[in-house]
């Protein structure tokens, strides 16, 4: 029987562990507009990114295979964040010194625009201070899903996979 990778046997992936099954985007691609890279290492019958993808931009010859992105085919159009039902597809846009994140936030309550947040870990710890910048709610997004775009320091961009709002 094949062994069992240590990332599902621990329930979340290492950028490290990411990069050892599929591709990183390089910088020049990274600064150029978003792209979309799936933490989706479990071979599952799913394939609704790769269906509504408008550019075929993502591969998976079967619905039991990883999805690969084709980075240069990827325009940033956000479908295949909001289609997930897994919440493990994110877009990343480096911007100066900052990287910009798009990712799906299904806790309540939602930021607003403009918005100072924790960022998270993958295991949910705080890492830093991000700013909202844009907020996509439930009814808008084409999956169940609303999605945010948070802007990170840019040492963060593979670290940071969720948010959390903190008011007084
Ligand atoms: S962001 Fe849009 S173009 Fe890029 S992989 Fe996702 S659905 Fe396809
Ligand atoms: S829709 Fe999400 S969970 Fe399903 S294959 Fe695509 S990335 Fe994986």
């Amino acid at each position: 029987m094949a062994e069992i990778p240590p990332y599902l046997q621990r329930g979340y992936i290492t950028p490290e562990e990411l990069f050892s099954i599929i591709p990183k985007p390089g910088e020049e691609r990274l600064r150029k507009r978003p792209v979309a890279v799936p933490e989706c290492p479990q071979e599952i019958p799913c394939a609704p990114c790769r269906e509504i993808c408008p550019t075929e931009a993502i591969s998976m010859p079967t619905p039991n295979d990883l999805p690969i992105v084709n980075y240069e085919k990827c325009i940033g159009c956000s479908l295949c964040v909001q289609i997930c039902p897994g919440l493990a597809f994110f877009m990343v846009h480096y911007v100066g010194d900052k990287a910009r994140i798009t990712m799906p936030h299904e806790l309540l309550p939602l930021p607003e625009r403009g918005e100072e947040v924790v960022l998270l870990n993958r295991i949910g710890e705080p890492v830093g201070k991000g700013k909202i910048l844009t907020v996509v709610p439930r009814e808008k997004s084409r999956g169940d899903t609303p999605i945010i775009v948070v802007e990170v320091p840019i040492e963060l961009a593979w670290e940071v996979r969720a948010v959390k709002v903190v008011r007084e």
